[in-house]
């Protein structure tokens, strides 16, 4: 018997499916073409197991991130910042700056110097010269952190996909740091949560699907206080977010005795190796425009039902290639990805040179 699906995609990925239909809106051929070429194991990911729950603590502030949009959030030292998932495969990026000096923020490149591409719990987030010194410690990461993948952006979303009206992660952090006064050229390298990150047999890092469950989540201890800005990836071209965008969770909570016996004994190695700054520099405390709303571009992101008639034959090839330990019994997540990855794969073909996939 022949079964429909409901299969929702939005607007930006029809944009990238409509390239490849032969009549405009025809999705159904396409869907069942990607569903033809799709080989058993394409679907295979790096699965985070089942998270225990973080620790009962005071909490402080909460706030549910929308797709296409991110948050500034003041974690003052000895505070606990939690990024959690809440469907499960989401990517999000994260900027840091010190509150009481918004010319000092986290860096990047000095923390994948000290702790690797994948930064997890025990490792440290260094702040950029001439201070270089740890703004917050990672008490908790149960999923991969990346440090390697600038932040997307209107640029790459233009190179690669000629989409320069495309959700990106750029523009939502300079969006949500204006909400403080930070201007749009103080955005610093994205500190990447929840991106599966691989290399190639060249060692050209390229990005997987996202392993993260449900239950995952990363706690940051404040060791000074800061401005945290995390922001919902916007990347649903590629394998990033599973295809997709979905919600995240930030909280701040008031740290445990051993949240903070914890964090000081991660900060023990570097404490003979504090940097002199021997410079005269005007500090410039972080405050809350109490004007501020946010206008994040490119929203809304409108969803649209694709149905799709699959024979008895398109569901058995379905069952043959989707991977239920990523996508459940959510065989309309499952179908989407293949046609996005088929898509993406066509895309990323006719493109010259090294790419980000
Ligand atoms: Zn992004």
């Amino acid at each position: 018997m022949d079964r429909v699906l409901s299969v929702p995609f939005n607007h930006q990925q029809l944009a990238l499916l409509d390239r490849y239909t032969a009549v405009p809106g025809a999705y159904n051929t396409l869907i069942l073409q990607a569903l033809a070429e799709a080989q058993p194991g394409c679907q295979q990911a790096q699965l985070s197991s089942p998270a225990p729950p973080p620790p009962k603590r005071k909490q402080l502030a909460q706030h549910l991130l929308e797709p296409g949009t991110g948050i500034a959030v003041e974690v003052k030292a000895g505070q606990v910042l939690r990024i959690a998932q809440v469907e499960g495969g989401q990517c999000g990026d994260l900027n840091v700056y010190n509150l009481q000096n918004g010319q000092e923020h986290l860096h990047v490149g000095r923390t994948r110097h000290l702790h690797g591409p994948h930064p997890t719990t025990g490792d440290l987030l260094w702040s950029c010269a001439p201070w270089e010194r740890p703004l917050m410690a990672i008490l908790q990461n149960t999923g991969v952190c990346d440090t390697t993948f600038a932040s997307c952006s209107t640029l790459g979303y233009s190179h690669f996909y000629n989409m320069p009206q495309h959700i990106n992660c750029q523009q939502m952090q300079i969006e949500a740091q204006r909400a403080y006064g930070i201007g749009p050229w103080q955005e610093h390298d994205s500190f990447n949560l929840f991106m599966y990150t691989v290399s190639d047999s060249e060692g050209n890092p390229g990005i997987d699907r996202n392993g993260a469950g449900p239950s995952d989540y990363i706690e940051f201890y404040a060791l000074t206080d800061v401005l945290a800005i995390p922001n919902v990836c916007g990347d649903d071209l590629g394998k990033t977010s599973n295809f997709w965008q979905n919600h995240l969770s930030v909280i701040v909570e008031e740290a445990l005795p051993e949240d903070r016996q914890r964090a000081e004994g991660f900060t023990k190695p570097y404490q003979n190796s504090v940097v002199p700054v021997p410079y005269q520099i005007k500090e410039v405390p972080l405050r809350r425009d109490p004007d501020y709303t946010p206008r994040f571009p490119h929203l809304p992101l409108r969803i649209h039902q694709v149905e799709v008639v699959l024979s008895e034959q398109d569901q058995q090839k379905l069952d043959a290639v989707r991977n239920p330990g990523l996508y459940g019994d959510d065989l309309c997540s499952a179908l989407r990805d293949i046609v996005m990855d088929w898509a993406d794969a066509k895309n990323n073909a006719s493109l010259p040179g090294y790419s980000h996939h």
